[in-house]
């Protein structure tokens, strides 16, 4: 992406309601297995809410949040949602403490006044490790912390179109990597985003919770960055992390 077109990027972000009382707005839910970071390859159940407040040029989850094409999903209760977990659990012949429950969005931080309640009431049904991907603007709440079992933080860099300034929100970094269960996966496609990361993210969190993940949501696209990647991780210190999910299945739905 050039600089002109990083200028002239302005997200169109469906607002959302101002009250949701005690129900959560999902937009998909699947089994599958997580596909990047720390957890890759491991089986999980994805809950997906509708809803982001940032609006990344390459997103690969327009439909949670773009005015043109944010798709309305279900406002479902708690119960709702564990009934509708427990019957996709059992297309597979996994237990439910044998799989990892992933909270992803949009941005699912939007609902942290609910998220906790619903997780509390799935692991009385045997669900047992929860992780949620977030942007990393959002700091949170104690019974977050005390709900989450792993915090995938991919906090962006100016690659998505979208000035530093708004990307950033010190604070909440600092906030999720002191829960001390966190990785930062940030979307990488040039050794100029490796001097973002130094810049802004650097001294608010240690290089060693840095993973790198290359930018595409096309097949041929991760492809043609994987190897640009790969090395500027090696270069400088930090993880590395394919997409599975984008590799095997290019951008289809619930995979
Ligand atoms: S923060 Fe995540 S969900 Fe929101 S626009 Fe960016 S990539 Fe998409």
């Amino acid at each position: 992406m050039n600089k002109i077109s990083k200028v002239k990027y302005q997200p169109k972000i469906k607002s959302w309601p101002k009250e949701f009382g005690d129900k959560l707005p999902l937009n998909e839910a699947f089994m599958s297995f997580q596909g990047e970071g720390r957890y890759i390859g491991h089986p999980a159940l994805f809950l997906r809410f509708n809803y982001c407040n940032l609006g990344c040029s390459w997103c690969d989850t327009r439909f949670t949040w773009d005015t043109d094409i944010i798709e309305d999903g279900q406002l479902l209760s708690v119960n709702d949602i564990i009934e509708l977990s427990t019957k996709l659990l059992k297309s597979s012949h996994l237990e439910p403490a044998n799989i990892h429950v992933v909270l992803t969005g949009g941005e699912p931080m939007l609902h942290q006044d609910r998220l906790p309640a619903l997780i509390v009431q799935m692991r009385k049904t045997g669900f047992n490790f929860f992780e949620i991907e977030t942007n990393g603007m959002y700091s949170p709440s104690q019974d977050m912390i005390d709900s989450i079992d792993w915090w995938n933080c991919s906090p962006k860099l100016s690659n998505n179109g979208l000035a530093q300034t708004v990307n950033v929100v010190p604070d909440a970094v600092r906030s999720i990597y002191a829960t001390g269960k966190s990785d930062f996966k940030f979307v990488v496609d040039s050794a100029e985003d490796i001097a973002e990361i130094k810049e802004y993210y650097l001294p608010l969190i240690a290089a060693e919770s840095v993973i790198l993940m290359p930018e595409g949501f096309t097949r041929s696209r991760q492809i043609d960055n994987m190897a640009t990647v790969n090395q500027l991780a090696l270069q400088n210190g930090y993880r590395f992390s394919p997409r599975l999910q984008i590799l095997i299945w290019g951008n289809e739905r619930k995979k």
